[in-house]
């Protein structure tokens, strides 16, 4: 929790810090397909149920509860971004869709395992996690700004989620847990790649913020996965 917590206050503040350059424009285009996404996510949710519930160290626990909320953090901040820019780019729309379904299969998990859900009786943009739920206002604040500042904030989104997922996934040891995850890292490039897309199509090069130049060179120039 340490961890995501300091990996998160430096998204404020590298969010905060984004210059805007100004909005409008022509659509950005996007290529993400989200029946390409909604198909893997109901092939992975029939392949969760073949696989054994394993023992679930106290790290697993507190990384479910926290990737339900982080997925839900994404998917309500695009919500928000498509009601402010769909006139321009359908990318928040369809990203949104596919956060809709990275939230849904972590809930899946807390499901398998009976734990409780952090997100059950709570509302878009509402979160348990008080690092979350202060994130949520502040990157909503700053992708309100303009279209250009919304699709950096997602890409940087995209960014953190890719860090916290890379990290958790040498922690946890679950085989239906590493395979949902496995599935948000696939998400998140792809996500990625739509963001920077969309800022090239606005004249912008989005410059990573988190991510060691090498490897998020080696995700931007890789065609979208299935
Ligand atoms: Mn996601
Ligand atoms: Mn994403």
């Amino acid at each position: 929790m340490k961890k995501y917590r300091k990996t998160w206050a430096a998204a404020c503040i590298v969010t905060f810090s984004l210059v805007g350059c100004g909005g409008g424009g022509s659509d950005a285009g996007t290529g993400v397909n989200t029946t390409g996404m909604a198909t893997s996510s109901a092939a992975l949710i029939s392949t969760l149920v073949t696989l054994p519930i394993e023992s679930l160290s106290e790290t697993e626990q507190n990384s479910l509860v926290f990737m339900r909320e982080e997925e839900k953090l994404a998917h309500d901040v695009y919500i928000q971004m498509d009601g402010l820019w769909r006139g321009y780019t359908k990318v928040f729309g369809n990203i949104a869709n596919s956060e809709a379904s990275h939230t849904e299969s972590v809930r899946q998990l807390l499901v398998r395992y009976t734990l409780p859900d952090p997100a059950a009786t709570l509302g878009a943009g509402v979160f348990l996690n008080t690092t979350l739920q202060n994130l949520y206002t502040q990157l909503v604040a700053t992708g309100s700004v303009s279209l250009v500042e919304g699709l950096k904030v997602g890409a940087t989104i995209e960014e953190v989620d890719m860090i916290d997922l890379n990290k958790a996934l040498t922690e946890v040891d679950n085989q239906d847990i590493t395979l949902v995850y496995q599935n948000l890292l696939k998400g998140s490039r792809n996500h990625l790649r739509a963001f920077v897309n969309a800022l090239a199509a606005q004249g912008v090069v989005y410059v990573p913020q988190y991510m060691a130049l090498a490897d998020y060179l080696a995700i931007v120039n890789a065609p979208m996965e299935r």
